[in-house]
């Protein structure tokens, strides 16, 4: 079969070089089947996931798009909606790198941050606007800006915006905008998403990439028992005994996140915090630090680690069982991007086994017992070890209860990455 290349899909030399600059030698498939039909000034639908390359598969098409026009004071020619203010920022780095060669302005604007710089630049005019939804309501509504010379419209991890609330936000910036070009890409297709499209896309052509790259994603997955007040020892534990570099730890609530993170931090490990109620600037310098690599552990909730694309990392620790299955897909999904091995491990104290049996159900799996001995502390307040949690019936027996991380694994997910069953889907949120 003869190998796509970047230069038979029709970019400016410009667009190429960069490409070349950055390494990438061939285009994934999503880049093979949206680039031509954006160039062409099709709409499109594409149900593809983080990992696949899809923000190069819309930037890419944008830069050609750009080369044929200026840019006019208050007047965005692009708008790119992205759920999450790390997202948005992600997207802008991802054009910053893709459009090295061309002189087009950005301005990224999301909540959280001061927007002085932001709103000067808008001033003088922007090519590209990168937003959450929010933020681009309140700056329309008070007249700072104007959509009328929108000319694509990116509708970025539609079905993430559906979990945040966002849909009837999307609706109003659609329908505020002129004639324009679409494209929306989404991991999954619930029926919100799919009205969306049918009211706004004009004639979209659907493209679906099933998993992130043709390697299959590999995750190993592990339960711990763990009584709550007995967690922090067991995660300095599982770290160390485990030799995890570089780990994302969830937690379920912001309040937690600071906890684990001062106890982390207490015990000298090099960690950060990432949750929501923290500054924009403080998110930001955070993440940088943990894909450099200056900081090791990354204590985060839900809301702050959605969509995070950290290259090759090794490892997830739920330190709290996810009350959402979906958000457990999410969480792991962090690791074994990119056909890379994962290992996800999930700490189960006796009263969150009811939301590991929802996770059982949604996954149609156990999960087997990771067996790490920890030393108990202090006395147990209000804490039973409760037996296990109750299989479904209908789940097979896959769980081999001593299996190790030596041993092979017995719940491995296979392309899966972030590609959420319908039936999963629930509202998202962060307490
Ligand atoms: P995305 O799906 O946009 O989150 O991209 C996932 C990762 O794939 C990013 O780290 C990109 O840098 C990388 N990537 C995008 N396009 C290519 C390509 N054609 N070849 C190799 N890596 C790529």
């Amino acid at each position: 079969m003869e190998v796509m290349s970047f230069e038979k899909l029709g970019l400016h030399t410009k667009t190429l070089q960069a490409i070349v600059e950055v390494g990438y030698t061939s285009p994934t498939l999503i880049q093979e089947l949206a680039i031509p039909l954006l160039l062409k000034g099709r709409d499109v639908i594409a149900i593809a996931q983080t990992g696949s390359g899809k923000t190069a598969s819309f930037i890419l098409p944008l830069l050609d798009l750009l080369s044929r026009g200026r840019a006019k004071a208050r007047m965005p020619r692009s708008l790119i909606i992205e759920p999450t203010r790390e997202l948005a920022t992600q997207v802008a780095d991802d054009f910053a790198t893709y459009g090295k060669h061309h002189s087009f302005t950005v301005a990224v604007l999301i909540g959280g941050e001061s927007f002085a710089d932001q709103e000067k630049k808008l001033t003088k005019g922007v090519d590209v606007l990168i937003v959450t939804p929010g933020r681009l309501l309140d700056l329309y509504d008070r007249g700072k800006i104007l959509l009328n010379d929108v000319k694509m419209f990116v509708i970025d991890e539609a079905d993430r915006m559906l979990d945040m609330g966002f849909i009837p936000d999307i609706e109003k910036i659609a329908s505020f905008l002129p004639s324009h070009q679409t494209a929306l890409f989404s991991a999954t297709m619930p029926p919100p998403i799919r009205r969306l499209t049918q009211q706004f896309l004009n004639h979209p052509e659907e493209i679906t990439v099933s998993s992130p790259t043709d390697a299959a994603t590999s995750i190993e997955q592990y339960i711990v028992h763990v009584l709550e007040k007995d967690k922090r020892n067991a995660l300095r534990k599982l770290i160390e005994t485990q030799s995890l570099k570089q780990v994302i730890v969830f937690c379920n609530r912001k309040r937690e996140v600071d906890v684990v993170f001062n106890s982390m931090r207490k015990h000298g490990f090099k960690t950060g915090a990432l949750h929501g109620d923290l500054t924009q600037a403080a998110r930001n310098e955070t993440l940088r630090a943990f894909k450099e690599g200056t900081i090791d552990i990354l204590i985060a909730s839900d809301v702050a680690a959605r969509g995070l694309d950290v290259e090759d990392l090794p490892a997830v620790i739920n330190f709290h069982v996810p009350v959402n299955p979906e958000d457990y897909i999410h969480r792991i999904g962090r690791t074994g991007r990119a056909g890379k091995e994962g290992k996800a491990f999930t700490f189960v104290s006796p009263h969150e086994e009811k939301h590991l049996t929802l996770i059982f159900k949604s996954l149609d799996k156990t999960i087997p017992e990771f067996p790490l001995e920890v030393s108990s502390t202090g006395k147990a307040k209000k804490e039973k070890t409760l037996p296990h949690p109750k299989k479904p019936s209908h789940i097979k027996k896959e769980t081999d209860k001593s299996a190790t991380p030596s041993s092979s694994p017995t719940v491995i997910i296979v392309g899966f990455g972030d590609d959420i069953p319908a039936f999963m889907r629930a509202k998202g949120g962060e307490s």
